[in-house]
């Protein structure tokens, strides 16, 4: 992902109604990207939409609508706000000049321009464009670090802790209860020490495998630690949480690991605990899933104990 942006790569739309200025300007900056061109502004605005160019040339008078209009447009929409764009117009006075940096463009050029000077221009708001698009990626990569456990790729504590406060708000404000799922994987230590911690790992990752096909879309799977994991279930009451838990010890159940061509099987105990406006903290909704859990491992394992049951006992 880290690996630099390649000029060519760079996607450049210059845009005028008269086609011999078009012609012009890609000649110009036939060496700096694929140049697409448009002569009107409503083809400007679906073209810039449907491929997002890294750099926009635009001319401001045109019929129908003009540069002004199309930069507005684009700076509305998420999937153009941050493209640049550099007018190239014969609007010289300083009113229009002042106009169009204030809606956003990053240059301005007046016709008639010096072809070498418009080249210079372009190629250094490309190099700020490849600043900018690797930045973005870092930002991402930062940001799977930051929130995600590196063996298996589920979400880590601090990300399920955050969404978990987040929901705990939201069950708050609309009063319709959700449910943690608490999950343990059985006698996973006997697993280390007869097949080696590296078949350890790989059932760390087939089990989280298992566990995002099976949860629905909204659901967050996350590894809290070691061999224990935490699934979120918004709008999901307590006997629902219970209906997944099982189908999800189910599908534990028919993993099979290769252990030195041995087929490992394995299970997982779960603890569930439904929530709502009332509970008071984050950690406490983990510690009633907690107590389940106990519950669940004491009671023999491969199986699901739900709050209320451990209340009603
Ligand atoms: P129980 O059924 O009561 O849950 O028993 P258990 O053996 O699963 O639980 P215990 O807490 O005794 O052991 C957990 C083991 O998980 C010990 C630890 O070495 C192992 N473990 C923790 N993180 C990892 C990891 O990332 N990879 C591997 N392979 N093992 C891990
Ligand atoms: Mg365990
Ligand atoms: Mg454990």
């Amino acid at each position: 992902m880290s690996e630099a942006v390649n000029t060519n790569d760079f996607k450049i739309l210059v845009v005028d109604d008269a086609p011999e200025n078009v012609m012009l300007l890609g000649l110009i900056l036939k060496d700096q990207g694929a140049v697409t061109t448009a002569t009107s502004g409503r083809e400007a605005i679906d073209i810039a939409l449907e491929m997002q160019p890294d750099l926009i040339l635009l001319d401001i008078q045109m019929p129908d609508l003009d540069g002004y209009d199309v930069i507005r447009v684009l700076k509305q929409d998420e999937r153009t706000k941050n493209v640049p764009v550099i007018f190239v117009t014969g609007l010289s006075d300083e009113s229009d000049e002042e106009k169009g940096l204030e809606l956003g463009a990053i240059d301005y050029i007046t016709k008639p321009y010096k072809p070498a000077v418009v080249l210079a221009r372009v190629r250094n708001h490309l190099r700020l464009r490849e600043y900018a698009l690797r930045l973005e990626q870092l930002n991402e990569k930062l940001e799977l670090l930051a929130t995600t456990d590196p063996l298996t790729s589920a979400y880590n504590r601090r990300y399920f802790m955050s969404k978990l406060q987040d929901e705990l708000e939201r069950v708050d404000r609309y009063n319709r209860p959700s449910s943690i799922l608490m999950l343990d994987i059985d006698h996973f230590k006997s697993i280390n020490d007869t097949y080696g911690h590296d078949v350890g790992d790989v059932v760390l990752v087939e089990l989280v495998n298992v566990l995002g096909e099976k949860v629905r879309q909204l659901d967050t799977v996350a590894r809290l630690g070691g061999e224990e994991f935490a699934i979120l279930l918004p709008e999901t009451n307590e006997a629902a949480a219970k209906v997944s838990a099982v189908r999800l010890l189910d599908a534990v159940r028919s993993i099979s690991v290769d252990a030195a061509g041995e087929a490992l099987k394995f299970t997982v105990s779960i603890g569930c605990a439904e929530f709502d406006g009332g509970c008071d903290g984050v950690e406490n909704v983990l510690k009633s899933a907690d107590l389940a859990l106990y519950e669940a491992k004491h009671g023999g394992r491969d199986r699901v104990v739900t709050k209320s049951s451990m209340q009603a006992a």
